[in-house]
């Protein structure tokens, strides 16, 4: 059976800023879901901040197995009701992609519980993802480490509970390290967050980033036999 997916973007950026639109014309969105339409057990589609319900009525949420998550500038413009119906359908086993800047989703903070604050810096580093779980489904055709040319900078102390699994971790050229590739499961439902794609760098066009993104779908997708879990209390210093 075919793993129902959507990719739910922004979509503001590439409007406003022509640095971003050049490398995503049609959206980041559209770009990764490209990618995953060439997977033949993928249903994909797409969802945008501004349609109605911001894309995700309860209709089409109770039809999707795994969403996959870029947000940045407009967190704030997604109603709490939305996200209570997200969390709702991620504890029921629906699986989530967080990506990048998400991290500041209100979905993901509220699924962590924490802040969800790191460092940054706007850069263009050198990043260099390690393969930290080299069995795990995530992983598959992904060698010991891959490279990303040029990336904005994300850095520890990642304040999110501590995960299940550390997939990746990155190094960045100018010195910082970071837990670039994480899961958590809650209730029934299994949360990946993946760190690259920063809207001014080519990085959803990435064949390796491309291939984790698809492997974490097949990894999240439900499974009525998987048992609920409640969620590890978050550790802060
Ligand atoms: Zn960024």
């Amino acid at each position: 059976m075919s793993t129902r997916v959507i990719v739910w973007g922004e979509f503001l950026q590439e409007k406003s800023q022509p640095e971003v639109a050049a490398i995503y014309p049609d959206g980041m969105h559209e770009t990764i879901a490209a990618a995953l339409r060439r997977e033949p057990d993928f249903t994909v589609d797409t969802a945008c901040l501004g349609q109605p319900e911001h894309g995700m009525s309860r209709e089409r949420l109770a039809a999707t197995d795994v969403l996959v998550w870029w947000g940045h500038r407009a967190h704030a413009e997604i109603p709490d009701e939305i996200v209570d119906r997200l969390q709702g359908r991620v504890l029921e086993g629906m699986g989530l992609i967080v990506l990048h800047s998400g991290h500041y989703s209100k979905i993901f903070t509220r699924l962590m519980g924490t802040s969800c604050s790191l460092k940054w810096r706007v850069s263009g580093d050198r990043e260099r993802l390690w393969n930290t779980a080299p069995k795990h489904p995530i992983t598959a055709g992904i060698g010991d480490h891959f490279d990303l040319p040029a990336e904005e900078m994300y850095g520890e102390p990642f304040d999110v509970p501590a995960p299940d699994e550390v997939i990746f971790i990155s190094w960045f050229s100018g010195g910082e390290v970071f837990r670039s590739g994480a899961t958590w499961q809650r209730g029934r439902g299994r949360v990946f967050y993946f760190r690259p794609g920063h809207e001014t760098h080519p990085t959803y066009h990435d064949a390796n980033v491309q291939r984790v993104i698809a492997n974490a779908i097949r990894w999240a997708g439900p499974d009525a036999t998987r048992r609920p879990r409640r969620s590890r209390p978050a550790f802060h210093g």
